[in-house]
């Protein structure tokens, strides 16, 4: 008995090898397939049965796989890649947003004008007039006036905030309603910019200033916003993403949101992956740690994945509230920055968070801030012990020279998204203008990071930019705008490679959100989360990149996109 049990065991890896393979539910064949894994970089063709990669080779080797059900798809060598995953982004905000005034495509004063106006005008209804996208850049001085506003909206509240997200610009009415006037303080991490003369404020309101009208401005009802949500995630197959890490959820978002995305995978319509954040502050770190290891114990996989908390180290550089090594260089008189936190309590954060085996994520974009980060990890480290921690430096805009190699030494990733770096006139007249040409050329600063060893993962921080993945290639590959400015690229040196820039939204991007062995490249055992694009962009020139559309876009082998030419 024992030696026939002994026998069969011996004989079924045998039985089973001999058996004919299941046959594959999709078969994509006849591709450029760029695989993102190294020990396999370019295929012909893949097979996917139950939402799994199970083959991944040659056309002919793939031919015994097609069995009377399998739904076969003839790439005719378009290029297909894994899905891609924007590694830090604020998804609710840009479902919000949706239907908001969009800001982002003007950049005068005249044209931003116009453009609320007719917003306005066309929804008389709305209490309120809201909107995003602005850039310093459009405003004589780099800031908005409460009057510029009234000029377009003067019958009702209105606040448009900054493409950053850092500065607001509110009309009279909202300075009312919000009760802001002369007489108020500042509160604690923002600015209530007042006219020099006069005292009055002007209508711009910079970092947690802008909360003192934004707190007022009514949110969708859970049923619109759910609606919004199912737009955003059908915006976000149409690009290509499969996956998003969401940067940073108040504990009452967390109670707001939730229920959303999970009624959306509920109802099977949750059709991007996703993996989120609560926020940590400085005044009370604790309660952010506290429900994110809450969260984490609820979400530890799946579509829905809590596994971090975000901290603010520092602001934004166009609004003087990045945290920089040395005064501004437009005018030093503004002093230098003031980070969030002092070192040795963003020190005891980060090693709490660490120790209850969270990732932590720094927004950090001034050299100063992103050295806080760096040394805060490096303190955790020593402190906590070696562990598979991740941690992240969020934007890394501005970064020393001599920091560079700290992201490889501590393997932490820099979370970067290209398209901030936008070579546009809000870029080179205040962003390189306050911090001067010696800092502002080792801006965003990629190559030098790759260089040094370090985990790129991109993304596009929407709604603060557009999501659309090509925008951010393209910006990555020729640091160029749109239009094709300045000529050569802006510090072209610190460009990267095509190949490079599709690792860091892809296998990059899961990597720093622990999902590398599940999605991120197309092997065999990982969930076919896979695109088809309309152009080879990895032989053709960068320009090319504007106009490459996705032609499908399959979640778990299932088309969440299917470009209406796809035969
Ligand atoms: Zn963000």
């Amino acid at each position: 008995m024992r030696s026939a049990l002994l026998a069969l065991l011996l004989l079924t890896p045998l039985v089973a090898a001999s058996a004919p393979e299941p046959s594959a539910d999709l078969l994509l064949t006849g591709g450029r397939v760029w695989t993102a894994d190294p020990s396999r970089p370019w295929a012909e063709a893949v097979a996917v049965r139950d939402g799994r990669v199970v083959f991944v080779g040659r056309d002919a080797k793939a031919a015994r796989l097609k069995g009377p059900k399998t739904h076969v798809l003839a790439l005719r060598g378009r290029l297909v890649t894994p899905g891609f995953e924007d590694a830090h982004m604020h998804l609710m905000s840009g479902a919000r947003n949706l239907e908001r005034v969009d800001l982002t495509e003007d950049t005068t004063l005249p044209a931003l004008q116009e453009r609320i106006r007719e917003f306005a005008q066309a929804n008389p209804g709305s209490p309120w007039v809201v909107g995003r996208g602005w850039v310093y850049g459009s405003f004589p001085g780099g800031l908005p006036t409460r009057e510029q506003l009234d000029a377009v909206v003067p019958d009702r509240p209105a606040y448009m905030d900054c493409y950053d997200g850092h500065t607001g610009w509110a009309n009279s009415k909202a300075l009312a309603l919000a009760g802001i006037t002369r007489d108020t303080k500042d509160p604690q991490n923002g600015t209530i910019v007042k006219d020099a003369k006069t005292g009055e404020p002007t209508g711009a309101l910079k970092e947690a200033a802008g909360s003192l009208v934004e707190d007022l401005i009514p949110e969708p009802a859970a049923d619109r916003h759910y609606a919004l949500l199912l737009q955003a995630l059908a915006l976000l197959n149409r690009t290509g993403i499969t996956a998003v890490q969401d940067a940073g959820w108040t504990p009452e978002e967390v109670a707001r949101f939730l229920p959303l995305l999970e009624r959306a995978r509920a109802e099977g319509k949750l059709t991007v992956r996703t993996r989120l954040t609560v926020d940590i502050s400085p005044d009370d770190p604790a309660t952010g740690i506290a429900e994110a290891v809450r969260l984490r114990e609820r979400y530890r996989e799946g579509e829905i994945v809590f596994g971090g908390v975000k901290g603010y180290v520092d602001g934004v550089i166009e609004s003087h509230t990045a945290a920089m090594l040395a005064p501004w260089s437009d005018d030093p008189a503004l002093g230098r920055g003031t980070p969030r936190w002092e070192q040795a309590a963003l020190d005891r954060a980060v090693a709490a968070a660490d120790k209850a085996g969270l990732q932590v994520w720094l927004h950090s974009i001034g050299d100063r801030a992103i050295r806080m980060a760096l040394d805060a990890y490096a303190a955790a480290a020593k402190q906590n012990g070696p562990r598979d921690r991740r941690d992240r430096v969020e934007h890394v805009e501005a970064i020393d020279a001599a920091d560079a190699p700290r992201f490889a030494a501590l393997g932490v990733v820099a979370s970067m998204q290209p398209l901030h770096a936008n070579p546009d006139q809000n870029n080179e007249e205040v962003w390189s203008r306050n911090i001067g040409p010696e800092r502002a050329g080792r801006g965003f600063a990629w190559r030098l990071i790759e260089q040094g060893g370090g985990r790129l993962a991109f993304g596009s921080d929407w709604p603060v930019v557009t999501p659309d993945v090509f925008r951010g290639l393209y910006c990555a590959v020729t640091r160029k705008t749109r239009e094709g400015k300045p000529a050569g690229g802006w510090l072209p040196r610190l460009a990267v490679s095509v190949e490079n820039a599709l690792r860091h939204y892809t296998i990059d991007a899961a990597w720093a959100g622990f999902g590398e062995k599940e999605r991120g490249s197309i092997r065999v055992g990982n969930r076919a989360d896979l695109v088809v694009l309309s152009r080879n962009i990895l032989a053709a020139p960068p320009e090319e990149i504007l106009q490459t559309r996705v032609l499908l876009t399959l979640l778990e082998g299932k088309p969440v996109w299917r470009d209406p030419s796809l035969q």
